[in-house]
């Protein structure tokens, strides 16, 4: 019990489903991914819990769908960005808009708030789901050969 910080092996092995992939997925998905891919048997209960600790020690990233369903993705980056993320398949691009955090600045600073937080989301259709509307979400037709 003492070793809190010691990844378990299903820790692992929900982290190797994570890293086979660059999109945002719901529990659900990667629990359907794990029972397709993984001979150890991960409750989605389990799922869920094993991605809230991922969370919490920072090596999993997490995003709100656009029905406010929270999604997890491995974590490549830190700091402050927003995405742009297809409602398809869950693949993100990351990026920033220095004008929206001025504009933030200001709007918190004219009305003497501090500790200001924001979310500025987009959603949309990647080029791929625009010409593959039917694409599943474990789809992994990405060999390159
Ligand atoms: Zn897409
Ligand atoms: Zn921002």
């Amino acid at each position: 019990m003492a070793r809190r910080h010691r990844v378990t092996l299903r820790q692992r092995v929900v982290l190797d489903a994570l890293r086979r992939g660059d999109r945002f997925r719901s529990a659900q998905q990667l629990h359907t991914d794990l029972r397709l891919t993984s001979t150890i048997g991960i409750g989605l209960t389990s799922v869920y819990r094993i991605l809230h600790r991922l969370a919490d020690q920072q090596l999993v990233e997490t995003q709100h769908a656009e029905d406010g369903e929270l999604l997890y993705r491995i974590r490549d980056s830190c700091g402050h960005h927003h995405y742009l993320m297809c409602r398809i398949c869950g693949r993100a691009e990351q990026f920033t808009l220095d004008a929206v955090e001025q504009h933030a600045d200001l709007i918190a600073s004219q009305h003497r708030y501090r500790d200001v937080s924001h979310r500025l989301d987009l959603y949309g259709i990647c080029p791929r789901c625009a010409t593959e509307p039917e694409i599943t979400a474990q789809c992994r037709t990405d060999a390159n050969r």
